[in-house]
């Protein structure tokens, strides 16, 4: 899953992504996720537990840049009742 996220990844630096960046990368990798498992022939369990990788993986990132994968929002301006 790490790899599929970097793939769209459109910075190497290592800067801080956009909240539109971020989404945008949360939309391709979904789409990317999707298509794989149209030609997947793995049981739905184990789609189940990628698919559950998969949103961990995209929460890191958003945390990692310093946004809320919950409301899209700063870490510091979260409405959740904990920042996801
Ligand atoms: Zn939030």
């Amino acid at each position: 899953m790490e790899a599929l996220i970097s793939e769209t990844n459109p910075r190497k630096d290592g800067a801080v992504l956009t909240i539109f960046e971020l989404n945008r990368i949360y939309r391709d990798s979904f789409q990317n996720m999707v298509e794989w498992m149209e030609i997947s022939s793995l049981t739905n369990d184990w789609k189940m537990g990628i698919i559950d990788a998969w949103q961990d993986d995209m929460k890191e990132l958003f945390r990692k840049n310093g946004f809320c994968y919950g409301c899209n929002r700063k870490l510091a301006h979260c409405v959740c009742s904990e920042p996801i």
